[in-house]
C-alpha cells in the first residue's frame, strides 16, 4: 500500500516547525523545501503548509529540458540532479504550485523529495516527523480512508487541466467557504 502525505490544513497552527526541520535536514543547505503561508491574513489565523505536492504527472519534470527530474517508482517526484540541471527555471515557470526554486548561485534547482532518503526506508520526512499538531503525515492511503469522514482534496482543476497529486490535503470546513476555500472536483467526503 502506497505512503502519501497527508495535510491536514484544519490542524495546523503556523508554528513552522516544519519548516525548521526541513531546513535543518543534512543536505537541504539550511534552505527549507517546505512553505507556511497565512490563509486569509486580519479574517483568520488559518495558516497551511505546503510542500511540493507530487503530482502524478508532474508538470516540473515534463517541462525540464535535460530530464533532470526524475520520479522514483513509488511516485516521489525527486530534486533535480545536480548533474544535469542548468538552472533554467523551467520547472519554476511550470509548476501549478509554484514550489520548484532554483539556487541562483549554484544555478541548480532545489525543492521538496518528501525526503526520499528517509520515505525510501520506511520512515517519515522530516517535516512529519517535527510537526507538533499532527498537521502532516506520513500514511498510507487506507488510514485516512478509516478516520472520521472529512473531506480531501487530491485533484485540482487549473483552467480546465486537472491535476492529481500524492500530497492529499485534509480540508477545513468548505460549506461556509470561510477560509478561502473552494469546493471542487477531488473533494470527497
Ligand atoms: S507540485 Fe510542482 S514541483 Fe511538485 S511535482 Fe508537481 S509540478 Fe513538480
Ligand atoms: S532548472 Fe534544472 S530542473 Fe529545472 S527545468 Fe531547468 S534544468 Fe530542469
Amino acid at each position: 500500500m502506497a505512503k502519501v502525505l497527508y495535510i491536514d490544513y484544519e490542524r495546523c497552527i503556523g508554528c513552522k516547525a516544519c519548516v525548521i526541520g526541513c531546513e535543518e535536514c543534512s543536505g537541504h543547505d539550511h534552505l527549507s523545501r517546505m512553505f507556511v503561508d497565512e490563509l486569509n491574513p486580519g479574517e483568520t489565523v488559518a495558516t497551511s503548509p505546503t510542500p511540493c505536492m507530487h503530482c502524478v504527472t508532474p508538470a516540473c519534470a515534463e517541462s525540464c529540458p535535460v530530464q533532470a527530474i526524475a520520479i522514483a517508482d513509488d511516485g516521489t517526484v525527486l530534486s533535480a540532479s545536480l548533474e544535469k540541471c542548468i538552472g533554467c527555471k523551467n520547472c519554476t515557470y511550470a509548476c501549478p504550485f509554484g514550489i520548484p526554486r532554483v539556487d541562483d548561485v549554484k544555478k541548480v534547482m532545489y525543492k521538496c523529495d518528501m525526503c526520499y532518503d528517509r520515505t525510501s526506508k520506511g520512515r517519515p520526512p522530516m517535516c512529519a516527523s517535527v510537526c507538533p499538531t499532527d498537521t502532516i503525515r506520513f500514511v498510507d492511503e487506507h488510514e485516512i480512508k478509516s478516520e472520521p469522514p472529512k473531506e480531501v482534496q487530491f485533484k485540482w482543476d487549473f483552467g480546465g487541466t486537472v491535476i492529481e497529486t500524492r500530497t492529499v490535503i485534509g480540508l477545513p470546513d468548505t460549506e461556509t467557504n470561510r477560509y478561502g476555500y473552494r469546493e471542487g472536483d477531488g473533494v470527497q467526503s
